[in-house]
């Protein structure tokens, strides 16, 4: 996507807000060569960081492009764990760019509720972001960092045993059996 096609939704005054909101988060990342690879991704993309006001959750609103990320995670975070939450947060970055339907699917939904095929993607779009930025995480360390059963799903759609909407058949499958 061309960077002058990416509308925040903001307005001017509220854009520089932002962009000091932007500059505030950021600098809050530890320095690592890893992390600095994947904020520099996000700064491509457009996104702007803000903080999050939901108690320990990273959001990202694709219709102002900001990710909202729990501050206190930055400190108490291993880098392993921030490196993991970056490349999804970027995964639905890059989902809902390629994927504009998945706004449809999120309007008037609240973020617990988002659907189950929008979280797998992210994760499976993640693990590109961290190969395309030669960040070195297997795919098995990364799944360490997924909870169960999401982890096996996205083990399982990056290899390419499963597709993206098998995937989530089954994993609704298995919801219907544990309720
Ligand atoms: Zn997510």
């Amino acid at each position: 996507m061309q960077p002058n096609h990416v509308c925040h939704g903001y307005s001017k005054e509220h854009l520089e807000v932002a962009k000091k909101k932007d500059q505030d988060c950021r600098a809050l990342f530890p320095r690592n060569l890893y992390v600095e690879r994947l904020l520099e991704k996000a700064a491509s993309l457009n996104v702007l960081f803000l903080n999050s006001q939901v108690e320990e959750q990273w959001l990202y609103h694709p219709e102002h492009r900001a990710l909202c990320i729990w501050l206190p995670d930055l400190e108490a975070g291993s880098l392993s764990y921030l490196v993991v939450m970056l490349a999804h947060e970027l995964g639905h970055v890059l989902d809902f760019d390629a994927r504009p339907w998945y706004l449809d699917a999120i309007r008037d939904v609240p973020w617990f509720a988002a659907p189950l095929e929008i979280e797998l993607s992210a994760f499976v779009s993640g693990f590109a972001v961290l190969q395309e930025l030669d960040i070195p995480i297997t795919l098995e360390q990364y799944c360490q960092m997924i909870e169960e059963p999401m982890a096996h799903l996205v083990d399982q759609v990056i290899r390419q045993e499963l597709s993206l909407a098998a995937a989530v058949e089954r994993f609704d499958h298995w919801r219907r059996i544990a309720s």
